[in-house]
């Protein structure tokens, strides 16, 4: 599992790996949090339900939850 302190993009839900980033390198979005739950890797978009519901187009580690 993830060490909390990761970052999260509040748009595209993707986790960050660079710790000290303001924007997200997915998305350009600047809202980012580190309160966010659950953890899930996206392998095959396409082929994954999750991500359908999610909306994730793209392979990535993602949260379920941010607020
Ligand atoms: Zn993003």
């Amino acid at each position: 599992m993830p060490a909390k302190k990761r970052l999260a993009c509040r748009d595209c839900l993707r986790v960050l790996n660079d710790k000290k980033t303001e924007t997200c390198p997915s998305c350009g979005s600047a809202s980012i949090t580190d309160d966010w739950s659950g953890y899930i890797v996206i392998i095959h978009p396409q082929q994954s339900d999750v991500a359908k519901i999610m909306g994730i187009n793209e392979p990535g580690q993602y949260a379920l939850k941010v607020r």
